[in-house]
């Protein structure tokens, strides 16, 4: 049934078909499939419950014989009196003089249409004679196109389950919709276009976003199985001992969550499977130590490591904190960016090449053709989410199939981790190191500004530092830039004579940024104006105020990115939000950042708020697409479907029992498979 085409429905032809095609409909199981949007509301309400304007559905009397104005040869207007619950009412219909048979005195009728509470008035865009029964008040609504119209699409799918209804065949094993009282599929497909209630329709809606999800986890995690079984990744030999010493000699404890994925990674890099492991945690949990860790127990195994960020300040920035960590174990840290060029370029090429060069840190730079190692063992990158999938694969299949660890310091939510990148394993680093201020969040209209630099004054004055964000204004980079331009001036004249303010923006040149980071971090200006550029890992301990322009215009992850610029240092430190949100949603988001300094809860409030596509920018953000299932609405459903595909998986039944066979087929036809034998 599955595959024959639409022609096979009665009523549907082959004019029909190329319309139908237009909605990527060609088989019978595409159009049972095309499920309705959303669904009109039909049911039967009492007048005197109604609102004004409401749009309503009334069973009520016929009282009077209808009375017909024509203007003009097409328009005309058709009312007749009904009594609708004691309430003498006027209907009147627009263009549809040919209801005129069909309005007798004393019948029964179900009309709907928009209440006039003032006039007594229903102007009506349904007519049925007699009374609508009062379960099937919900309409599906579908997406159409051309001369197409939602009803035909109703009597198409009508008319395909009445032929194939019964064919439907339930991938999923009866004891699953058993424990969670699911119908089966059939019931559910024909409950989605003809709902018989809310609850019922309800019930069949969690059925399907079920099967979306079990069908998608199912396929991520048989990725994660395979590659773990059938990676060629190496093992390393590492020693514990030495990786123990490299951690006495840091300056602090590592806190428990810090040691515990300590252990994560190293117990990955023994193992012979290939890592491909995301590392989460909050700016400042202290991920950058357990790389640190990471590269070393790499290093002294006898193979090289390498670090990935996306920019040139980071790379510099990383490149001294762990030349601190090295040094005492006489290991050399190496930069490579698009600035390392000619001579140094050729001779750090040969050393990474020969493999005398151990460490690197770099851009992009990194990954190009002509970058040659001799023998990798793992690859870190930090901001992962920046490197588009393509570079990821890159990452992965360099060299002898290295170690691969993913961080992030933009918590991303559960829901959106499990699904995005529910082929990877995670760790999550959820525990600050100890001792760490809270940074106080202020939110200010921009009205008093005035106010606002007389608090930066003050800190100014104990020897603090600032840094002034302006927004991206996405439309034009100009404009982007010219906004910095505008408040560095304005800062310049404020504090004339007393303080000195930088100035930071993606136009410059490289060198130039680095010259303007250098005089910030040396204290040599103490304000520092700057677009989004520093958003990512700049670490000046003694900056203690993030005044941020305009905030409305930044996602809650991204303020708290950038927040966490401060608070670096013992000093308390603070964050205020020069915005002035004219919607509801925006003084919301506002008010969450003074509430919470948690990134986990501020990036599920954000994808709450601003919904999937946003949360990555949609251009990347690798979301799989559902007919019916919502990542956000449906998280819990996702969570459920993702620990049943894992089970599964990796369970031995799975791969043998006949009641899995329909989902080993969609494996299977997914390529997941993908000839190889997973027993
Ligand atoms: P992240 O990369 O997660 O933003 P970093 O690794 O840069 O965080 O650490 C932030 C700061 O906290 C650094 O100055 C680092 O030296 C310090 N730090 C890291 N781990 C600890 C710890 N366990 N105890 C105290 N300070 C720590
Ligand atoms: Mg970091």
């Amino acid at each position: 049934m599955q595959h024959l085409p639409i022609t096979e429905v009665k009523g549907i032809g082959e004019e029909t078909a190329v319309q139908l095609a237009d909605l990527r409909i060609h088989t019978i199981a595409e159009l049972i499939e095309h499920f309705p949007y959303r669904y009109e509301d039909y049911q039967i309400k009492d007048l005197h419950h109604v609102k004004h304007e409401e749009r309503v559905t009334v069973i009520g009397t016929i009282q009077t014989e209808p009375s017909i104005r024509y203007y003009g040869k097409k328009k005309n207007r058709l009312s007749f009196r009904m009594l609708i619950n004691g309430v003498l009412a006027t209907v009147t219909f627009f263009n549809r003089a040919f209801l005129k048979k069909q309005i007798v005195v004393g019948a029964k009728a179900t009309v709907t249409g928009k209440w006039d509470q003032h006039r007594l008035m229903i102007t009506a865009s349904e007519f049925k004679q007699g009374e609508q029964e009062r379960e099937q008040t919900l309409m599906p609504i579908y997406s159409t196109t051309g001369s197409l119209t939602i009803k035909k699409m109703r009597k198409y799918i009508q008319q395909a389950l009445l032929q194939y209804k019964s064919e439907i065949i339930d991938p999923i094993p009866a004891s699953y919709l058993q424990a969670y009282k699911l119908p089966n599929k059939a019931q559910a497909i024909q409950e989605l276009h003809f709902p018989s209630s809310h609850e019922s329709l309800k019930h069949a809606r969690r059925r399907i976003v079920y099967e979306e999800f079990l069908f998608f986890q199912l396929k991520m995690q048989a990725f994660r199985k395979m590659s773990r079984e059938h990676s060629n990744g190496q093992s390393l030999n590492i020693n514990d001992e030495a990786v123990q010493t490299f951690v006495s000699h840091l300056a602090f404890p590592l806190t428990g969550a810090q040691s515990r994925v300590k252990d994560e990674i190293i117990a990955d890099i023994k193992s012979s499977y290939q890592m491909n492991r995301l590392l989460q945690g909050d700016v400042g949990s202290g991920k950058t130590v357990v790389a640190a860790i990471a590269m070393y127990a790499v290093v002294e195994a006898g193979y090289q490591a390498a670090l990935m960020v996306p920019t040139e300040i980071l790379a510099e920035q990383h490149v001294q904190s762990l030349q601190v960590l090295f040094e005492p174990f006489g290991i050399e840290v190496e930069l490579l960016t698009g600035s390392v060029k000619g001579r140094n370029r050729k001779d750090l090429l040969a050393n990474v090449l020969s493999g005398s060069t151990k460490v690197i840190v770099g851009t992009h730079a990194l990954i190009q053709d002509d970058v040659h190692f001799s023998k990798l063992g793992l690859v870190i990158t930090d901001e992962q989410h920046r490197f588009g999938v393509n570079q990821r694969r890159i990452l992965r299949d360099k060299g002898q199939h290295p170690d691969v660890l993913f961080m992030t310091a933009t918590p991303i939510p559960r829901t959106l981790a499990i699904s995005v990148f529910g082929d990877m394993d995670v760790s999550i680093i959820d525990e600050m190191p100890a001792g760490r201020k809270a940074i106080e969040t202020y939110w200010a209209k921009p009205d008093m500004l005035t106010r606002v630099l007389d608090f930066t004054e003050k800190e100014l004055n104990k020897g603090r530092q600032v840094y002034v964000i302006c927004p991206l204004i996405e439309e034009s980079d100009k404009l982007d830039v010219q906004n910095a331009i505008d408040v560095h001036l304005l800062l310049q004249q404020h504090f004339e004579g007393k303080w000195k303010v930088g100035l930071m923006h993606g136009r410059l040149h490289p060198s130039e940024k680095d010259e303007v980071m250098n005089a910030f971090s040396q204290n040599e200006t103490q304000l520092l104006v700057s677009t989004t550029v520093v958003e990512v890992g700049v670490n000046v301990p003694n900056a203690t105020v993030m005044i941020i322009y305009d905030a409305e215009r930044f996602g809650l992850a991204q303020l708290h990115q950038l927040r966490g610029r401060v608070g670096r240092g013992d000093a308390q430190s603070y964050c205020i939000l020069l915005a002035d949100p004219k919607s509801e949603i925006g003084k919301e988001r506002m008010k969450i950042m003074t509430e919470s300094n948690d990134g986990f809860v501020l990036s599920e409030k954000d994808l709450e708020l601003r919904g999937p596509g946003d949360f990555f920018g949609s251009k990347q953000s690798g979301l799989p697409e559902f007919k019916v299932a919502d990542v956000v609405h449906d998280y819990r459903a996702l969570e459920v479907a993702r620990q049943d595909a894992q089970s599964l998986i990796f369970s031995t039944s799975f791969w043998k029992e006949e009641e899995f066979a329909l989902l080993r087929e969609y494996l299977e036809k997914e390529g997941v498979l993908d000839g190889q034998k997973i027993d």
